[in-house]
């Protein structure tokens, strides 16, 4: 058979590296079902088919449930059992069937009955009924999902070296895919700094996102490329484009075994300025990777992802195992715990959070402010912390602040947490720094202040960029405008380490910016003490920082700081890698 011509598809480069291998196909669960009518005649079949569809869904939510009570015990399936009372609910299938006794499609009355009751839910002020809306959604996609033949895809019987294509992945979807041993993740939306980017980077899985319409032009089975390099995926490859891709993963290996020499070495300049190089992780398994990638601490422990995929609220116990874990693994170097960031593109349905319909999602109840919002979660978060802060070096550090007054709120419910435990005996390091993010422009514009109040600080660029230049940093439509180059953002950061410097504290850049070698000589040169990046880039930023001299980077530095645009910017940049 003659081979198929190459089809290009052009998206963001989220993840490095190339993958090639067959689709699995991740459908999405927000169906929007057209209005159809039905001739009198079929109603009853309509009917049946709605009870089909019902039934189906029950079969579904009973195998999640004896999941459930297997592996967290009877309470929390009766707890989740309120999808099977949704579904037995006499008013909405009486709604249902109202509408389909009117000559409407039964996918259709689902939606309409589901949408109404979610209306009228949405001016009540309980967080009771916040939750049952979510429930009822929840239960109204999957009728609707098996009514139009598109259910989810249980992402269970995802086949081991799949490359996963999706609308989109949540951040709840890229945990239940990484224990599946993916080779590539591939989205429709998505920028360079969406969760799933992060995600993938964390796992070293090749990643192109903000694809637009690809997940509405593969099939699970078709034989993709992924260039997490170019920002390219390559449908049906002809035999001579796999065949180059295979050499180009050859070139890449020997240059990642070549960088890995490097892992011993100091990240020192030539001139003897010497900087730390950190990694992130949001999540225990990324450790191994931290430890041989030749980081010397973690700079960023993103630890909401103790709240996805499940139906109960982590307990303090579970937050100081996890974190003790972590500590010891990583002593006697440093972990930066940031306490949960949930919110924004980081959703859970643990239940007690209001941000699923919240219309501006990351700028609404988002990570300090949803601490703020629901102390009791904070506290066992912060227990867990200060308990595991006995078994190695630990700091502590918030994120999304605004100002100082929120700081205050949230150190005061730190030293009422830290004045219990030490009334229980209960052992934790009293010297344990605190920490911010500087991520908001607010705080950015007002560091002096903010760094009187902290030991350290962190700058949070991919969250900084989105909330300076108003562009969301996860919508392929305006993905070229998300400049990390843009001297508003090179000022901010100029002016933080300036600052932060003046107060005797020390910054580092936790957001993805960090980790491109392109950025690294212009940040080395603003001061920047340390880079914490995902344990892939850990090696390259350390090659970047020791063939640069300080002095020479100072010099860069201080002629972007005068550019006005970004195209003056880039050729002073480029000047330095000509
Ligand atoms: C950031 O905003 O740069 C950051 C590191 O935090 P997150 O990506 O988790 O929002
Ligand atoms: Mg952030």
């Amino acid at each position: 058979m003659p081979d198929k011509k190459d089809i290009v598809f052009k998206g963001v480069a989220a993840s490095p590296g190339i993958a090639i291998g067959k689709v699995f196909f991740v459908e999405g669960d927000d169906f929007h079902p057209v209005c159809r009518e039905i001739p009198k005649n079929a109603i009853e079949t309509e009917k049946m088919r709605l009870n089909n569809a019902v039934e189906k869904t029950r079969a579904e939510f009973k195998a999640i449930y004896a999941k459930i009570d297997e592996t967290l015990g009877k309470n929390y399936a009766q707890i989740a059992d309120v999808h099977l009372l949704i579904l037995d609910d006499p008013i909405m299938k009486k709604d249902v069937y109202k509408l389909i006794d009117c000559g409407i499609n039964a996918e259709y009355a689902v939606f309409k009955v589901v949408d109404n009751i979610v209306r009228s839910f949405e001016s009540i002020e309980n967080d009771y009924f916040r939750e049952r809306k979510l429930d009822i959604q929840d239960t109204g996609k999957k009728i609707i999902g098996y009514l139009l033949g598109r259910q989810r895809k249980n992402l269970a019987s995802l086949t081991k070296g799949s490359i996963v294509v999706s609308h989109n992945l949540t951040p709840a979807d890229t945990m239940a895919i990484r224990e599946r041993l993916v080779k590539g993740f591939v989205t429709d939306i998505g920028g360079k700094t969406s969760h799933t980017a992060v995600v993938a980077q964390g796992l070293s899985i090749p990643a192109v996102v903000g694809l637009k319409v690809i997940s509405s032009q593969v099939m699970t089975g078709d034989i993709i490329i992924v260039d997490g390099n170019k920002g390219e995926v390559i449908l049906n490859p002809t035999s001579e484009t796999i065949a180059k891709y295979k050499r180009e993963f050859v070139v890449q290996s020997e240059k990642k075994k070549e960088l890995e020499k490097l892992k011993d070495l100091l990240a020192e300049t030539p001139d003897n300025h010497k900087v730390l190089i950190f990694a992130n992780i949001d999540n225990p398994d990324e450790i191994q990777s931290v430890l041989s990638s030749g980081a010397t601490g973690i700079g960023l422990y993103r630890t909401e992802f103790i709240y996805f995929n499940r139906v109960n609220m982590p307990s303090e116990r579970e937050h100081f195992e996890n974190y003790s874990m972590v500590v010891k693994m990583m002593s006697p170097y440093p972990t930066v715990i940031r306490t949960f960031d949930l919110g924004g593109d980081k959703l859970t349905k643990i239940g007690l959070l209001n941000v699923e319909q919240e219309k501006n999602p990351f700028l609404g109840l988002r990570a300090i402010r949803l601490c703020l919002k629901y102390p009791e979660i904070f506290i066992d978060q912060l227990k867990g912390i200060l308990k595991a802060s006995a078994y190695g070096k630990v700091k502590l550090m918030y994120p999304m602040v605004s100002g100082v007054e929120e700081l205050c709120e949230v150190n005061k419910i730190l030293d009422e947490v830290k004045r219990n435990l030490k009334k229980e005996n209960v052992k934790f390091d009293e010297e344990m720094e605190v920490g911010a993010m500087i991520e908001v422009p607010s705080a950015a514009m007002i560091i002096d202040a903010i760094a009187k109040e902290v030991d350290f600080v962190s700058i949070g660029t991919n969250d900084l960029i989105q909330y300076t230049l108003a562009i969301d940093r996860i919508n392929e439509n305006v993905v070229n405008l998300y400049d990390p180059l843009h001297p508003a953002i090179l000022r901010f950061i100029k002016k933080i380490i300036e600052e932060s410097h003046k107060a005797g504290i020390t910054v580092s850049i936790c957001g993805e910016m960090a980790g491109d070698p392109y950025y690294a000589p212009i940040l080395l040169g603003f001061g920047l003490d340390q880079f914490s990046v995902s344990p892939t880039q850990v090696p390259e930023i350390k090659r970047v920082i020791r063939s640069i001299s300080f002095v020479d980077a100072e010099k860069i530095s201080e002629k972007v700081l005068k550019c006005g645009d970004r195209e003056s910017v880039l050729k002073i940049i480029n000047a330095t890698y000509a």
